[in-house]
């Protein structure tokens, strides 16, 4: 079913007010006047047969008789006299009903009939409304002439009503002229008001079309009523957070690419080195020194992808699995120190001293991630710091939570590598012989690990040289000491 427009809705409700306000006062205001104007009329008649029945009284009847045929001339040539004056007809009845004399003329008719008439021969006040012979509507008043105590007579006063018709008709027509510009305006402030009412609407749907059809900057521009505003402003705020999102697509889109190329370099070098020297042995004639040493480099290239694998691997197991670590209370300086004991061949080999001080405080997480985080450290820091070199492993708790650093004696980071030292794949000395280092993928796992216990990592320089690594985690509200058993 097609919708009707605001502009169309606005339209009949307002016309709908407007016309039965309109009409509704006007058949009021008419049926008021009308009645006004019929009630004035019927005092008029009221008074002037009041009015002749006292001077009939008076100077005919002085004498306390009955209305009769005598007295007939006399009265008729009374109401003729006032005849021009008078816009009603008068009559004059006898006793019986029967006129004496009539203003209007045709004397001798008998009204004795009228309910009015009736009334006022037995002494009250009558009135009546009914058609003439000519069609028209008219009031009768009827009151008693009394001599005495005795009535003589009727006083009969009539008019039509046309007059009153005729003005009625008059307002009439101006009242239809008035309602007719009444809805003239109603319709113009319809369409004014629709017009206010839904701009903001359809520049609203034309904004979301265009957003919709890929323009992501297309945005509206709150104005009209405040709940267009509102909506405006949710519409840009839904646009704000959908463009964000989508970027965040994108990025996400170009790291995805980039981890993959850069994994299928990191594959490509090993790779090819076992090739050479798998090719060099199959052509044979190689000396068994260089027999040895190229069994040597195809072992260490292949444990290198093996610990590509298991990096990239373990990455994988942290990301992909967003807090779902097995959380636990974690002595901290016990981790470190386990670390240190499983990499003290390592440390041995390198004649680099590893001292594990400081407090021990407990944090909350997972105790085999948070010994590879200060193993990933410390195989970095033992690696740069120069034989007989000495690196620390300090732990603290503070107000703001627990840090443990690793400081080196190594050559330090440069300036421009710092900010990127966490990436993945990143080296700072590509220059280095790759097979004392990693991927470049152990300090991106250290990160995420600290990442996941809501935790900050750091690398800097220290001023005395060498670097310093600070892990800062959010420390556990000591526990009450609970009553064993
Ligand atoms: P890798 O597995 O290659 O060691 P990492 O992610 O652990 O990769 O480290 C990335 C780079 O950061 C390293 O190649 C190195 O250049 C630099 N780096 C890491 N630790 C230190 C340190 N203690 N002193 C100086 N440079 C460091």
């Amino acid at each position: 079913m097609p919708r009707t427009s605001i502009r169309t809705r606005l339209l009949v409700a307002l016309l709908a007010v407007a016309v039965v306000a309109a009409v509704g006062l006007s058949a009021y205001f008419l049926r008021e006047l009308e009645s006004f104007a019929l009630r004035k009329l019927e005092e008029r008649l009221h008074t002037q047969a009041r009015i002749t029945a006292a001077l009939v009284a008076e100077t005919i009847l002085a004498d306390g008789r009955s209305l009769d045929d005598r007295d007939a001339a006399a009265i008729q040539r009374a109401l003729d006299a006032s005849a021009p004056y008078a816009a009603s007809r008068m009559r004059v009845l006898d006793a019986r009903g029967t006129v004496l004399a009539d203003s209007g003329g045709e004397p001798g008719t008998s009204y004795a009939d009228r309910r009015e008439v009736r009334a006022a021969l037995a002494g009250e006040y009558g009135a009546a409304t009914r058609i003439t012979e000519r069609g028209r509507v008219a009031l009768y008043v009827a009151v008693p002439i009394k001599a005495g105590d005795e009535i003589a007579g009727v006083s009969y006063a009539s008019s039509t009503t046309f007059s009153i018709m005729s003005l009625l008709s008059d307002y009439r027509t101006r009242l239809a002229m008035v309602v007719a510009a009444f809805i003239a305006a109603t319709f113009a402030l319809a369409e004014l008001l629709a017009r206010w009412l839904s701009r903001p609407l359809t520049g609203l749907a034309e904004t979301a079309a265009r957003f919709a059809s890929g323009d992501h900057s297309a945005r509206a521009v709150p104005s009209g009523s405040a709940e267009t505003e509102a909506l405006a402003r949710a519409f840009n705020a839904m646009a704000d957070e959908v463009e964000r999102a989508i970027a965040e697509l994108r990025e996400e889109e170009r790291r995805k690419s980039r981890f993959v190329s850069d994994v299928s370099h990191e594959l490509r070098t090993p790779l090819t080195a076992i090739r050479g020297a798998a090719e060099t042995l199959l052509d044979g004639d190689v000396s068994e020194d260089d027999e040895r040493q190229f069994l040597a480099t195809i072992v260490r290239e292949a444990d290198r992808l093996t610990r590509l694998a298991n990096d990239l691997l373990t990455l994988q197991r942290i990301e992909g699995a967003t807090g779902e670590l097995p959380l636990g209370r974690v002595r901290l300086r016990d981790a470190a120190e386990r670390a240190a004991e499983a990499l003290q061949p390592l440390t041995e080999a390198r004649g680099v001293q590893v001292d594990v001080t400081g407090d021990d405080p407990v944090v909350l997480g997972d105790a085999d991630r948070l010994q590879q985080v200060v193993a990933n450290l410390l195989d970095n820091a033992t690696r740069v710091t120069p034989e007989g070199g000495r690196v620390e492993v300090r732990i603290s708790e503070g107000a703001d939570g627990v840090t443990l650093e690793v400081l080196d004696e190594g050559p330090g980071i440069p300036e421009d590598a710092l900010p990127h030292v966490f990436e993945r794949f990143f080296r700072a000395q590509t220059s280095r012989d790759r097979s004392t280092g990693g991927a470049g993928l152990g300090l991106a796992i250290v990160a995420a690990i600290v990442r996941a216990h809501a935790g900050v990592v750091t690398a800097a320089n220290r001023p005395e040289g060498g670097s310093v690594f600070a892990v800062r985690l959010p420390s556990l509200a000591p526990r009450r000491e609970e009553p064993e058993g």
